[in-house]
């Protein structure tokens, strides 16, 4: 640990700078760069987040040591600014600040004006504004010394003040009296006393030292403890203290303090963003007491100042080469710099900021890519709520956020009826208990979807995904009843047709209709807007295409439909790294022909199915690869267990038993749907995601996985004699032993080489596995001697090597994250140390075997940034998203880059 805790700062002179936030903290760390650069600052100095530690673990004790260097920097302080702390003669007053590495706003301690007493004020009063501004600074003081300080309720104080101001006439505080003011203190000491137990400290020493404890113990308040949790800021980080000298805004008519932005963080424009307020102190303008007045409106009033503040905030945006958000003051008309940071900003600011920032000559682009958090390009994709009308709205019920997005539909309960009313021109939310594959006609006929059930990876959230439906699942607080056609959320029920609103980016369910706006860039996308007419686009797509440059991962899309495949490539996909084949056994006409191949009961009976289907099937994959022409496209073999693809076993039964009592003659249908049942009970397991399914199938049944191999073959085929490239890749789902691979390979093989012969064309093509089971990982240098490539299927390698079913967790999920047990759902961001580990030891085993073998990802983890980040550290060759997810994943995949590059070029 570091010998030094305190580093002071005064004008051109500072002992820390802006790299050293974790030490100072965000503040402390630009308020010493600022004043190094000879920005004017007022002088002071940072107690660094060590002590904050220290501060912890000693039981909320400052160490005498850092209380000497306290002490020290308070004398460098007084001879700086020529005034002395506690003195009668010219007294220093002080501000007390709050400041972690990252900024967590308002869930910390400030304390203004410290450095006042009884015998201070009188000094302060007979100089500069006079008496009413010292008492005014005094009643701040007390105020927010009791209530940070002595924990008094805050609202003891605002109730005193309320009272004077409505028995003397008064609304604004500006506008109480030195006799007014002298009554509130007089007030404010005596519930000090009797709340306390001691007067209000009049030791100006004592003040310091427990106004900086208070900070430092505000880092464990649990608001605190929450932002972190929600924002992922690791506890053991600290906050840091900063006391500088007060400046005063509330000096007079000629004084001022204000917040603002170098651009506007909204939409990026270039504009000095902000507001003030005349005559008052810094948490005036937060506190909306009064209503502070727009930016150029200080031009007007105080041109000096106004022109000083448009310089330097340009001078620090050139400086930091980001949109800075900055605090100052104005004392009689001299400007003071109190706080500058990176602002936070929307997606669509954020890219249109990092361009402009690189096209003004500010920045590079590589310092420009690292400017967007790859996940706010959502907001740029995905419809949002008007944020106006959703605050008048309340949140009835809160899910997972599967698919982000915006939707305000009218509440259906079946996939027919999502149909149905949308083709009467209704926007409607399907609600759903979980869906299943047979829903999809309902799912893409839907603003948005909204399951009771179901995690992250479940049905609902993968196909919301897909489809770039506003989705949200596990949503365990709603109660449906489908009979009834309602669901409950609390108290209020919803019934079929009433208006809800869904926020797939947040998991938030409201009643009622918020408006929503689209988004700019899939109009373009979609033809409806020419690029050339959406600035926000060409941003877009500018900012993309350097991080292309980039990258090292290559980036595909988990893609079914020709469809998707166009909205892929339009977001910059370089290949399909998943093709579930199952969602293309769905559509109605090829329903019967599945349940045909089920019920079977005879090799010979399945293949005649089977050959109903080939039709089929060599017509999606000739649309997928034609659309992906150039590009590799990953084809999987049927993975689901067969019985997802029959109707329920409650339902035949309810089914049988109201055509049993109808007496009417329906032997044969009678017979028919027994026959089903019998299936249905046969195919029913305990444990479906662990059972007959993957690679299984394909053992239990070859005329399967020989009728898609001949598919994809007739359709490659046929597409290479039309002159079209295609580069196809089979894989096999849930392999867990080489031989499996082996079996399966051996099928494959044999009809490509009789496809191949009859149509008399050679093609390169792959074979190659997911990794989804821990088997598969430990063995992956056994598998890898069959294996052309890897995918790993996180969603079921997560499942199975936490022993949790990926569909059960949401249950319980918030009760882990609220506990602190999971820090992120592992379902959604890769679990590093358990399923990363083994993610690890399979690229090592893979290549161990064959130096050269292609590893990629194409569970939900391929579009989560973190997760990408580790892939690439891992040393994967792609990763595989949903086409929405692309964008996201090229940025994250440049990020990467930058930041690994920019460690190798750090000195050890
Ligand atoms: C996986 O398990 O990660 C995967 C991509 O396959 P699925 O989600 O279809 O099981
Ligand atoms: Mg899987």
């Amino acid at each position: 640990m570091n010998d030094k805790h305190v580093y002071f700062f005064g004008k051109d002179n500072a002992e820390g700078h802006k790299d050293m936030k974790d030490l100072l903290g965000g503040k402390g760390a630009n308020l010493a760069e600022m004043a190094g650069i000879g920005l004017p600052v007022p002088p002071g100095f940072t107690v660094s987040t060590d002590v904050c530690n220290l501060f912890v673990e000693s039981g909320n004790n400052i160490p005498s040591g850092v209380e000497n260097e306290i002490h020290f920097n308070m004398k460098k302080l007084e001879n700086l600014t020529g005034q002395n702390f506690g003195s009668e003669e010219n007294p220093l007053l002080v501000s007390v600040r709050s400041g972690a590495k990252f900024s967590m706003p308002g869930m910390m301690d400030t304390v203004l004006n410290l450095g006042l007493n009884d015998k201070t004020i009188k000094e302060l009063a007979a100089k500069g504004s006079g008496k009413r501004f010292a008492l005014d600074c005094y009643r701040r003081l007390i105020q927010m010394f009791s209530d940070v300080v002595l924990e008094i309720s805050k609202k003891k104080f605002e109730d005193i003040l309320k009272t004077i101001k409505a028995g003397n006439n008064i609304v604004n505080d500006f506008d109480l009296s030195e006799k007014n003011l002298e009554e509130l203190i007089s007030e404010y000491k005596a519930l000090v006393k009797s709340e306390s137990g001691h007067g209000f400290p009049q030791d100006v020493q004592e003040q310091l030292l427990l106004a900086i404890s208070a900070v430092f113990k505000s880092w464990n308040n649990p608001r605190a403890i929450t932002y972190r949790r929600l924002n992922l800021i690791p506890d053991d980080l600290g906050t840091a203290v900063n006391v500088q000298q007060m400046v005063f805004g509330n000096f007079g008519e000629r004084s001022a303090t204000g917040v603002g932005f170098t651009r506007n963080p909204a939409s990026g424009i270039k504009e000095l963003y902000g507001e003030f307020l005349i005559n008052a102190q810094g948490e005036d303008v937060v506190a909306g007491v009064r209503t502070p007045m727009p930016l150029n409106v200080l031009e007007e009033k105080m041109p000096e100042a106004y022109k000083e503040l448009a310089e330097i905030t340009t001078e620090l945006e050139k400086h930091y080469r980001d949109i800075q958000d900055f605090e100052f003051t104005i004392q009689e008309e001299t400007l003071f710099m109190l706080q500058t940071r990176s602002g936070k900003r929307t997606g669509q600011a954020a890219v249109k900021i990092a361009v402009d920032l690189v096209e003004e000559g500010l920045t590079s682009k590589e310092e420009a890519l690292m400017l967007v958090e790859p996940e706010a390009l959502n907001q740029l994709l995905h419809p949002v709520f008007d944020v106006e009308d959703k605050a008048k709205l309340d949140v009835l019920a809160r899910g997972l956020a599967a698919s982000p997005g915006a939707a305000a539909g009218q509440v259906v309960f079946t996939a027919d009826e999502a149909v149905a009313w949308s083709k009467d021109g209704k926007k409607v939310i399907l609600v759903r208990e979980e869906t299943s594959p047979d829903d999809i006609h309902g799912m893409s006929a839907s603003q948005g979807i909204l399951t009771a059930t179901g995690g992250i990876t479940s049905h609902a959230a993968v196909v919301g995904r897909q489809m770039g439906t506003p989705c949200v699942v596990g949503c365990s607080e709603i109660r449906l009843n489908e009979e009834k056609k309602m669901f409950t959320a609390g108290n209020v029920e919803i019934k079929e047709g009433e208006w809800i609103s869904i926020d797939g980016t947040s998991g938030d369910v409201h009643g009622g209709q918020i408006a929503t706006q689209p988004s700019e860039i899939i109009q373009v996308i979609e033809g409806k807007i020419k690029p050339q007419e959406s600035m926000i686009y060409q941003d877009f797509n500018k900012l993309l295409q350097w991080a292309d440059q980039i990258k090292r991962l290559k980036v595909r899309s988990n893609t079914d439909t020709p469809e998707d495949a166009n909205m892929a490539l339009a977001f910059g996909a370089e290949g399909v790294g998943l093709a579930r084949t199952e969602h293309m056994f769905f559509e109605r006409e090829r329903l019967p022909f599945i349940k045909e191949m089920i019920l079977a009961e005879t090799e010979e009976e399945r293949r005649s199915a089977l050959s109903h289907l080939l039709p089929f099937q060599k017509e999606d994959f000739y649309g997928l690869f034609k659309a992906m022409e150039g590009y590799p496209v990953t084809i999987r073999t049927l993975d689901p267990p067969l019985h997802e693809f029959l109707p329920r076993k409650e339902d035949l039964m309810v089914e049988l038993a109201v055509l049993k009592s109808s007496h009417s003659d329906q032997k044969e249908k009678i017979q028919e749907l027994e026959k089903l049942l019998e299936r249905v009970k046969t195919l029913s397991e305990f444990n479906p995601m662990l059972g007959h399914r993957g690679c299984r199938l394909g053992v239990s049944y070859p005329e399967i996985i020989e009728m898609q191999a001949t598919a994809i073959f007739e359709a490659v085929c046929e597409l290479a004699k039309e002159g079209v490239k295609v580069y196809p890749e089979i894989m096999i789902p849930l392999v867990g032993i080489k031989q499996e691979l082996t079996n399966q390979k051996k099928i494959i093989l044999c009809v490509a080489e009789k496809v191949m012969n009859k149509h008399k064309v050679k093609i390169d093509y792959l074979i190659g596995t997911m990794i989804e089971i821990p088997r598969a990982a430990i063995t992956a240098d056994e598998i890898a001697e069959e294996a052309d490539f890897f995918s790993f299927g996180t969603n079921d390698l997560t499942q199975t090597v936490y022993g949790l079913s990926r569909d059960d967790g949401a249950g319980f999920l918030a009760h882990y994250l609220a506990h602190g047990i999971w820090k992120d759902n592992p379902f959604e961001t890769v679990d590093i140390e358990g399923v990363g580990e083994l993610m690890k030891m399979a690229v090592q085993k893979g290549r161990a075997t064959k130096p050269h073998l292609k590893v990629g990802i194409c569970g939900v983890h391929g579009g989560d940034p973190r997760s990408i980040y580790f892939c690439h550290e891992i040393g994967l060759d792609y990763v595989s998203c949903s086409a929405y997810q692309v964008p996201i994943a090229r940025l994250a995949a440049a990020q990467i880059t930058l930041r690994e590059k920019k460690a190798s070029e750090q000195p050890d």
